[in-house]
């Protein structure tokens, strides 16, 4: 198997109780049947807590959807009680994804984290390491090279965004028109950028002039979704995909540039923030993802 992964993998670690956000309230936490095993083995008054709060292959939620492991402080009771490696495995890789291609493995961290956010748009452009051995066939060897070939065309500053992904049009809205809301933000914010897209639109000069010194960001982004979609490419078309992409940066520029319009500033902290917003709402639904990656429009 031969490997890809941006050189800032291995240096992510949840920052758990110093992070603004939790992953683990508000959904459902299922346990892999392997450390199911060992939680039904475990003994004492953790064992008994494990007894009571896993039902039906996974965790019981408290009434306000936290997971009944997590402590006020946001740290994780499994963890402190037993060490990381007590987790079940959705526990211990989320954020991470894997994305498959015959012998050919992308491996990332997911950007609906906010460390992810910030390791992917501090330091320098984003650089893939490859490794491991394996054949590859024909066609992933020719997606790879057109893959290399495009986010270095990206990341490359002579080449305006505007061409590549801001040529903003009301298109967007029948692709948004589908999506599953990840919560009511997403139907306000979305419901309010459709009202006021002329405002929005006009308001694009002003905020590039504002942003001009972190377009990296923009850059940034899409070599992330570059990374972690284009090989999909071997299901449809790259075209289909970069269309895709191209939908996506377009959702995050417009929301972006809401901030902006609403608040008259966008920092840094906004930066993550939106980035997260959007890939929860986008990447988190395996739908969502699908409606902007296989959209013909
Ligand atoms: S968003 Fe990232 S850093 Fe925060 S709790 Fe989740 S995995 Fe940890």
């Amino acid at each position: 198997m031969i490997t890809t992964r941006p050189d800032y993998y291995d240096k992510f670690k949840c920052i758990a109780d110093k992070c603004t956000d939790s992953c683990c309230i508000g959904w459902e936490i299922d346990i892999d049947p392997d450390t199911l095993k060992v939680y039904e083995k475990e003994g004492g008054a953790l064992g008994e807590k494990l007894k009571k709060n896993t039902k039906n292959g996974a965790f019981v939620l408290t009434e306000d959807e936290r997971c009944p492991f997590l402590y006020e402080n946001g740290l994780c009771e499994l963890i402190c009680k037993k060490g990381e490696g007590f987790l079940c495995a959705i526990c211990s890789e989320h954020p991470r994804y894997y994305e498959y291609c015959g012998e050919h493995l992308d491996m990332g961290i997911g950007l609906c984290c906010e460390e992810a956010c910030r390791l992917l748009f501090s330091g320098k452009p984003l650089t893939l390491i490859t490794e491991g051995e394996g054949e590859l066939d024909e066609e992933t060897k020719e997606l790879l090279s057109l893959r290399t070939a495009l986010i270095d065309k990206i990341q490359d500053e002579d080449n305006s965004l505007e061409e590549l992904f801001f040529n903003l049009d009301e298109d967007i809205f029948e692709v948004w028109a589908d999506f599953e809301p990840y919560d009511n933000r997403w139907t306000e914010t979305s419901a309010y950028i459709k009202a006021h897209f002329g405002e929005l639109v006009s308001l694009k000069d002003e905020f590039n002039e504002y942003i001009a010194e972190r377009s990296y960001e923009y850059r940034r982004l899409a070599s992330y979704l570059l990374h972690r979609y284009f090989m999909r490419a071997v299901y449809s078309a790259p075209s289909v995909i970069l269309r895709g992409i191209s939908l996506y940066m377009k959702t995050q520029y417009l929301w972006d540039i809401c901030v902006y319009h609403k608040t008259g500033k966008f920092d840094y902290a906004d930066r993550i923030g939106t980035a997260k917003y959007i890939s929860k709402q986008i990447e988190y639904s395996e739908e969502n993802t699908d409606l902007l990656l296989m959209c013909h429009l």
